[in-house]
């Protein structure tokens, strides 16, 4: 048994783990010939055939509603600006009530303020970790406006029982893909199982143009707004002849050529960079078996996972030692990865906190000092943002072991390496186990 190197021992490995690097020739072709047009945007903030952007971005848009099966698709400049575009194309604003789930990037949870609307969490189903059914039904009142689905970690919330209730209620869906494109459920993709859906396209994702973003909708009244959001709409309606101007307040959402041109590249190369994770991830859990307190995520029926992240659960009542002290002997034994040298080994304890325990929702201070839109004016009801609110999300972040050492390039070797540092630490857990009690002592 080999001396750990968090207590001084050699670590399993030193030299670093392959930068996630999808970016390649076809993608410096693309932008080169981008540069050489001359033609880097061509959004005009007018009712014109400018409207709809370059070249780029349109034969962008139909590849992307293309592959997704979607009747349209909207490039924005990344998921939080496509959220705000479908938050407000929903016609959502104050008084109205957004259901969202706590356990997902911050950006979800904040789209319905930006529209004066009081965001609502319901909690997440333990297993799959989206939102659970009997959580919204509860947490539905008359000013319930929207259900804002996240797709976490990559794989789908379940959506059947979403829709049906949003039927029951009259209720706008959006999904948040931004961690789950190419994700299937029960055979369809993503994006347009709800009215309108978001991806990202930022560069932690699985294909990525830098920054950006795409909305995607079957529906004709949607796709206009979100594009007239993403556009300067108050300058736009009345030339356009558009008569419902709610939340016709415009932005400047506009994805340039070059990322629109490499997001072309990336999109055809999807398929392929979320095979090669899938493939690591089965390797790695094959070798991650027989662990003591680690179980793998699990892919519930009639999903399709593409691991943005994979998610351990982790039990310290089998271990006997602490997660915090588990994690802490993992990353000791693990390299960095190229070109995210300050943020260390890939490895940490839990996700996102719950969004519900961030100061803006404690405090209820989001626009001016007088707490709108939580407490302010137009919402009558009343929110509870209490720790607690959602156990199943409070849990999850407390057991669970997220890591990213499964993103392409990295080879079996490099799994290899992974799956030997979680070994070593299982074998060590009395040494482990000492050190937790000292601590604690
Ligand atoms: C990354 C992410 C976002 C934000 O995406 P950006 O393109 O960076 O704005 C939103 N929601 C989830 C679930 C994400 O993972």
């Amino acid at each position: 048994m080999s001396t750990l190197a968090l207590l001084g021992g050699t670590p399993v490995r030193t030299h670093p783990f392959p930068a996630y690097r999808v970016i390649g020739a076809s993608e410096i072709e693309a932008v080169t010939k981008v540069l050489e047009s001359g033609i880097l945007s061509r959004f005009l903030g007018t009712w014109h055939e400018d409207f709809f952007g370059g070249p780029q971005v349109q034969a962008f848009e139909s590849e992307w509603a293309a592959c997704f099966q979607a009747h349209h698709a909207v490039t924005v400049n990344s998921n939080t600006s496509g959220l705000y575009c479908a938050i407000g194309a929903a016609g959502v604003g104050p008084g109205d009530e957004v259901i969202v789930s706590p356990y997902t990037m911050s950006a979800s949870a904040i789209a319905p303020v930006v529209f004066n609307a009081v965001p609502v969490f319901a909690d997440i189903d333990p297993v799959g970790y989206g939102l659970d059914i009997a959580s919204i039904r509860a947490r539905i009142t008359p000013r319930t406006k929207a259900i804002l689905a996240v797709h976490i970690f990559g794989q789908a919330a379940d959506m059947d029982p979403i829709m049906e209730l949003a039927a029951e209620h009259g209720l706008t869906v959006i999904e948040d893909c931004a961690q789950a494109p190419f994700a299937t459920y029960k055979g369809r993709p993503v994006g347009t199982i709800g009215h309108m859906g978001v991806f990202s396209l930022n560069y932690h994702k699985h294909i990525h143009t830098g920054e950006g973003g795409v909305v995607v909708t079957n529906d004709e009244r949607f796709a206009e707004r979100v594009q007239l959001i993403r556009n300067h709409a108050e300058a736009v309606v009345e030339r356009k002849g558009v008569q419902d101007i709610v939340n016709m307040i415009g932005f400047n959402f506009r994805l340039g050529e070059m990322e629109a041109a490499i997001g072309r590249h990336q999109l055809a190369k999807g398929p392929e960079l979320i095979a090669a994770r899938q493939a690591n991830v089965q390797a790695l859990e094959a070798q991650l078996a027989g662990v003591p307190g680690l179980s793998m995520p699990t892919v519930l029926p009639g999903n399709t996972h593409v691991y943005y992240l994979h998610t351990l659960r982790y039990d310290a009542a089998a271990t006997g030692v602490s997660r915090a002290t588990f994690v802490k002997a993992l990353k000791a034994e693990l390299p960095h990865s190229e070109l995210r040298d300050a943020e260390g080994p890939l490895i940490g304890e839990g996700y996102v906190r719950p969004l519900y325990l961030q100061p803006i929702y404690q405090r209820k201070i989001a626009y001016g000092t007088r707490g709108c839109p939580f407490t302010c004016g137009h919402h009558g009801g009343t929110v509870d943002y209490s720790p607690g609110i959602c156990p199943n999300a409070e849990e999850a972040h407390a057991t669970v072991i997220t890591h990213e050492l499964m993103r392409p390039p990295m080879t079996a070797e490099d799994i290899a390496d992974v799956a030997r540092a979680f070994h070593k630490v299982a074998e060590n857990l009395e040494a482990l186990r000492d050190l937790d009690a000292k601590a604690s002592a």
